[in-house]
């Protein structure tokens, strides 16, 4: 047995015989940390109850004033658990009913073999020094555990993304940044008052929202997973200056007892709004605020499959701004900018919603027009025609004209196939003496 134990002790010893109790004392005392000695059960009664840190009792049942027993049962009162070793010369059956009455744990025979007592006092104190020390790694390993949750919140915290921690039903762990976003005081703040994200999503054209989730499917993070990563944006409200921002949503999923979601929130705005730009730049013509001629490419290539699908009638217009090198020539570049972007203003505002005109290159534009045969078309150029020849520009003094190219999207058409036939009722146009229309 472990005798290590025994030092850790404060210990009380209680015996009426004088020489008993200072022998036995003595030795007791090089083997525990600390023994108090006591000459009756009252005096051992009034120890305990002054010292109540006392770890094991020992003591003699017959004394003076008041025996072993009933001390026993009194500090018993105050501890029921404090471990007791019993010397007796008794060993009859009452006696020892009387001491498992009582909860005695251990009992060593008078007169006292010290080897004896001593093994007696570590089979009681034993089971108590276990329950300590299993109670004292039980509460190192819930300090770690703590430690371990406080540092995962600091490197949750430290993040600039939004982050929350959900088991698709409940949200666990959210980080300051989200609390900030939306502005609650704590993670219970938004436990009360909302029970998941998807109301957070504004609606918007490109941007996920709960539109798409089926009904009675309560968490987004099912959808979003059968989403491409590149269409997982969501556009939500920050609450403390109204202002929306754009995020993309990343979703690690990982299974332990439970399955668990880790859901982060990055701001885009800025990288968004810059890709807007660029976007912008590459398929705009940057005078005229017309599409170019790059960005021609995708819109006739589409309107060329609905063309075909729906089998109706494609129309395309090819005009060139007569004379112009002698408008720049005469006024100026800058009149020839200005001039520019006139006529596109009034043509993209001539034209049918579902028309679209490009700047082909210089003075040269093109427009497409679904839905339109030759007849439409022509009457579409008519229009463009009167409308320039009703523009004034403050620095000329003779009017703008146009030349017309005109032509529609036959079956076997290809894209150069379709232009070059425009081109070539545009020089016709040209050569008959320019402000006409010609359709081939
Ligand atoms: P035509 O009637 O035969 O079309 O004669 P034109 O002078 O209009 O044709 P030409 O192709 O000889 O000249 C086109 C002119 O358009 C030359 C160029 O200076 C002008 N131009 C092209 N792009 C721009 C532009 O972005 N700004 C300005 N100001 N002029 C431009
Ligand atoms: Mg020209
Ligand atoms: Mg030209």
């Amino acid at each position: 047995m472990n005798k290590e134990i025994l030092k850790d002790l404060k210990i009380l010893y209680v015996e009426d015989e004088n020489d008993v109790r200072e022998f036995t004392g003595k030795i007791l005392q090089t083997v525990v940390k600390e023994a108090l000695l006591a000459e009756n059960g009252q005096i051992g009664l009034d120890t305990y109850k002054e010292n109540q840190d006392i770890d094991l009792i020992i003591t003699d049942i017959n004394m003076p004033k008041m025996n072993g027993f009933e001390m026993c049962r009194e500090i018993k009162k105050i501890n029921n658990a404090i471990p007791i070793v019993v010397t007796s010369a008794h060993n009859d059956p009452d006696f020892l009913k009387e001491a498992i009455d009582i909860g005695v744990n251990a009992y060593a025979m008078k007169p006292i073999d010290l080897y004896q007592l001593i093994d007696n006092m570590v089979m009681a104190v034993e089971p108590f020094y276990l329950k300590k020390k299993l109670e004292e790694v039980n509460m190192s390993l819930q300090i770690k555990v703590e430690e371990g949750i406080k540092q995962i919140k600091s490197i949750l915290d430290a993040q600039d993304n939004i982050v929350l921690v959900t088991d698709g039903e409940k949200v666990h762990n959210v980080n300051k940044r989200f609390l900030e976003f939306f502005n609650y005081k704590d993670l219970e703040d938004f436990q009360s008052s909302r029970k998941c994200m998807d109301d957070f999503f504004l609606k918007d054209e490109g941007f996920y929202s709960s539109d798409v989730l089926d009904e009675g499917e309560f968490w987004f993070q099912h959808m979003m997973l059968h989403l491409n990563e590149i269409d997982r944006i969501v556009k939500m409200k920050r609450i403390k200056d109204g202002e929306q921002r754009i995020f993309t949503v990343n979703i690690d999923n990982f299974e332990e007892k439970d399955e668990y979601y880790v859901i982060s929130f990055t701001d885009i705005t800025e990288l968004k709004e810059k890709s807007n730009l660029l976007e912008y730049q590459a398929t705009h013509d940057t005078l005229t605020g017309l599409f170019n001629r790059q960005k021609f490419h995708d819109i006739f290539s589409k309107e060329v499959r609905r063309d075909k699908r729906y089998n109706n009638s494609l129309s395309m217009i090819i005009y060139d701004i007569d004379h112009f090198k002698k408008v720049n020539d005469t006024h100026g570049h800058l009149v020839g900018d200005e001039i520019l972007r006139d006529i596109s203003k009034l043509v993209a505002s001539t034209i049918r919603e579902h028309d679209t005109v490009v700047r082909w290159g210089g003075e040269e534009f093109i427009v497409l027009l679904p839905q339109t045969d030759l007849d439409g078309a022509i009457k579409a150029g008519k229009k463009l025609q009167e409308v320039i020849a009703s523009y004034k520009n403050p620095t000329l003094n003779e009017p703008i004209t146009l030349s017309f190219g005109i032509t529609v999207l036959k079956s076997d058409d290809t894209e150069e196939s379709i232009i070059k036939r425009a081109d070539e009722a545009l020089y016709q146009a040209k050569e008959k003496g320019r402000d006409r229309i010609v359709s081939l």
